[in-house]
């Protein structure tokens, strides 16, 4: 009887540490996305390979955070969905009436992977992970009387760092309507551009295109980092 016991207790111990076992492989793999292959790229049309498009939009992403401190507005509306946009506009308007300014800066790409890119009913949908990592700091920009004005812009420094790095992961969404062809002449000049994501001229830097044809980013979530 006693070695019933004993038996049972064992295979419930192992059924127990196979199953916990097999939930944390499942929730670590749920963090981790796959990569389209080069191969499904070519199948659907695309005369870029992965690695080209997910760093594109890593340095579309890059130009955005820039264009926000620059207040690259026409350059922000033409890149980002009307929701993301205002969403902006908002924290340049905080920030302006709170007299602070939030410096980003030295932006370097950890990884930027294409997870998804599918074509749904003409509207070509892409998913971007990426990890950056980068510099923040906030700068009071409160006016300032005589004595303080001599110290400079080094102490004003309110917030975050000028010298660690911070890191931080996103899954990027972006749209554009489907064309067969992606090589687009310039109407101003004749010449030929890729519109991966730019909607310029790669030689003399006008409009080619209609936002509708290029790259939009339409959702930006946080993801935790992943170690
Ligand atoms: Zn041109």
């Amino acid at each position: 009887m006693m070695i019933f016991f004993i038996g049972g207790i064992i295979i419930f111990s192992i059924i127990t540490i196979v199953c916990i076992f097999l939930l944390i492989r499942l929730s670590s793999k749920e963090s981790q996305f796959m990569e389209v292959s080069n191969r499904y790229l070519k199948d659907i049309g695309k005369n870029y390979n992965r690695d080209k498009f997910a760093m594109a939009i890593y340095e579309l992403y890059r130009d955005i955070i820039d264009g926000v401190q620059k207040e690259r507005y026409e350059f922000l509306k033409d890149v980002l969905s009307d929701n993301i946009y205002n969403n902006y506009l908002r924290e340049i308007k905080i920030s302006k009436d709170r007299q602070i300014k939030n410096i980003v800066t030295d932006i370097k790409p950890v990884f930027s992977r294409l997870i998804s890119l599918i074509n749904k009913d003409g509207t070509e949908i892409a998913k971007v992970w990426m990890k950056i990592s980068f510099i923040e700091y906030m700068l009071d920009m409160s006016p300032q009387t005589g004595s303080q004005e001599k110290i400079g812009n080094e102490n004003r420094v309110i917030g975050g760092s000028k010298t660690r790095r911070f890191e931080k992961e996103y899954i990027i969404t972006l749209v554009k309507r489907h064309t067969p062809k992606e090589s687009v002449a310039c109407p101003a000049c004749g010449y030929i551009t890729d519109i991966i994501l730019r909607n310029q001229c790669i030689r003399c830097g006008s409009n080619i295109v209609n936002r509708k044809f290029h790259w939009v980013i339409i959702a930006k979530e946080d993801k935790p980092l992943s170690r």
